[in-house]
């Protein structure tokens, strides 16, 4: 997509990125910004941002951390926008930065007087410089390990366009990896592949019928598994659908169809290998480069298990993480387990736990998540009133709810539709009156259906939404014209009502549902513009510098970071 072609264009500047966004931002002269907007993103280090929060060049200089860097040379930079998202001082002429440090931002003066003798000039052109970026929700361990995934999404991302290519990419991919028992794929989507539907076991049985294959849909919440996969993890016409979980079938018989919505999808990641933690720690390095190259500085692991958390610390130890990551141990390990990993406000090597998460639904585009209302058009085999489903019982999730907030464990909680929604809220809400309510920021993942009465509840109860607005952009036509119909789905991802409420939020790509790319979900947050080009609510979107925020210093305050990014 030419669109987001991102290049160097900064090449004299080693850890300086430039986008250009020709005529992204559509929305650019009402927001009183340059009709092209190019955008330089520092990605120094996490502690990057700390001086943009102070008020005069004086009061900038941090000298315990600079001390440690005396023989690093100062780098200055000039002559572009420099973005500091800093209310108090939004716009400065220059930004002096030594040791991954923000040492000093003001007039080209002030900050050439801080930096000392000789430092490096940068000449930024005309460029725009932005603060290192925030992944507010995602899964590094997730996508790291699919390295070792067929990609079988479709374009932008994957090259599947209906189920004979993606038949024809698995095969090529089982004959590279003919030493491997399993043959895995990752990202198929049925809203955007001719038939329109989930592959069955049946289609994949034309790939192997001897080597187990399950592929994960692109919203990680269903998958589908050829004849030999059931037969190894034991799913046959007599297995019952697991709580919170769904075996499709086929048409007028019990016999599994190959499909497993949420839970019914444990049973097959029991039996599924993955790389062991030295492997996993061995890919960790292209993985960054990744994140890194979108000008991201701070990354989630959103949903930790325990094989991916001894990998991250694991690759903290070696010493290997250049970026901050923050795992969330998920509540699949349960709760005992859980409490072996408090979290933690300091990094160690790059690395911390940040509390815990929850899965409260599914997804709006795998027609799982648990609303009020009816889906528009239910999926196969669901009546007229299907309105998708809990992932756990109210209890449990109370008991979860109980455990984070009354021990001050930042809560991370998946919640897709608006019956979900109301879960949360109604547990937090529990939990507060019983603990008191404090400064613990419960985040709510997704939260991409949340009504007007819900943006107000979660005011009230301190909860943090995190959108994911990427969705008006890569499911914006399928949400409209398949999932929930056009006036539910032109306010998925409520940006404008939670902004006009004063309503702090975040957005993420939730990588690797779609990629890391930060420029593109600002832009989905900007200008709400689906795959086919139409403009899906244009009242919910978010200014320019709404959605900046949204991935820097807002995003910085729900990992409780802002005094420090
Ligand atoms: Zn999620
Ligand atoms: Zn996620």
């Amino acid at each position: 997509m030419g669109l987001w072609n991102t290049c160097i264009v900064l090449p004299a500047i080693p850890f300086a990125l430039g986008f250009n966004l020709n005529c992204a931002f559509h929305t650019m002269e009402k927001n009183s910004m340059r009709a092209t907007l190019t955008i330089a993103v520092l990605i120094l280090s996490a502690q990057l941002l700390p001086a943009f929060s102070g008020k005069s060049v004086e009061a900038e200089e941090r000298k315990s951390p600079i001390d440690e860097h005396r023989s690093v040379p100062t780098e200055l930079y000039f002559n572009g926008d420099i973005v500091t998202v800093n209310e108090k001082q939004p716009e400065v002429e220059a930004l002096a930065v030594r040791g991954g440090v923000i040492l000093a931002v003001g007039t080209f003066e002030e900050v050439k007087v801080a930096a000392g003798e000789n430092p490096k000039l940068y000449d930024l052109q005309g460029h725009t410089l932005l603060p290192g970026l925030i992944d507010a929700h995602g899964h590094i361990t997730y996508t790291n390990i699919l390295q070792f995934s067929a990609n079988i999404a479709s374009p932008p991302v994957g090259p599947v366009d209906d189920i004979s290519g993606l038949i024809s990419v698995l095969k090529a991919h089982a004959a590279e990896s003919s030493d491997a028992d399993w043959i895995v794929g990752f990202g198929y989507d049925d809203s955007l592949i001719k038939e329109n539907r989930h592959p069955t076991r049946w289609e994949l049985d034309q790939v192997s019928k001897t080597r187990p294959i399950a592929i994960t849909h692109v919203s990680g919440h269903l998958m589908s598994c050829n004849s030999k996969a059931l037969e190894l993890a034991g799913i046959t016409k007599d297995t019952v659908d697991p709580s919170g979980g769904h075996i499709r079938r086929a048409l007028d018989s019990q016999e599994p169809n190959g499909v497993l919505e949420e839970t019914a999808m444990h049973r097959m990641r029991f039996v599924l290998p993955s790389p062991d933690v030295p492997t996993q720690v061995s890919m960790m390095e292209k993985t960054l480069a990744e994140y890194a190259s979108f000008g991201l500085t701070t990354i989630q692991d959103g949903a930790t298990g325990v094989q991916s958390l001894n990998t991250l610390e694991s690759a903290a130890k070696q010493g290997l993480l250049y970026l901050d990551v923050v795992a969330f141990p998920h509540m699949s390990v349960g709760l005992n387990t859980l409490k072996r990993y408090p979290p933690s406000d300091e990094y160690d090597n790059h690395y911390r736990i940040g509390g815990i998460k929850l899965t409260l639904d599914g997804s709006p585009q795998g027609k799982t998540a648990w609303l009020t209302e009816p889906y528009h058009h239910p999926p196969h085999g669901q009546p007229s009133d299907y309105k998708g489903y809990a992932t756990l019982t109210e209890e449990k999730a109370q008991e979860f709810v109980d455990y984070a907030i009354g021990n001050n464990v930042p809560l991370l909680a998946h919640a897709n539709g608006d019956a979900a929604a109301d879960q949360m809220i109604r547990t937090v809400k529990s939990a507060n009156a019983q603990f008191g309510k404090g400064d613990r920021r419960p985040v709510m993942i997704h939260a991409q259906t949340a009504r007007e009465d819900q943006i107000e509840a979660m005011l009230d109860e301190g909860i943090i939404p995190s959108y994911f607005v990427a969705h008006t952009y890569y499911w914006g036509d399928w949400h409209r014209d398949s999932v929930f119909g056009v006036k539910r789905a032109s306010r998925i991802s409520p940006l404008r009502s939670s902004a006009d409420k004063g309503l702090l939020y975040t957005i993420h790509n939730d990588t690797p549902i779609v990629p890391a790319d930060m420029m593109r979900l600002l832009w989905t947050a900007v200008n709400r513009i689906t795959r086919s080009g139409k403009v899906l609510g244009e009242s919910q979107r978010a200014t320019v510098m709404e959605g900046i925020r949204a991935i820097t210093i807002d995003a910085a305050y729900q990992f409780f970071e802002e005094d420090a990014k």
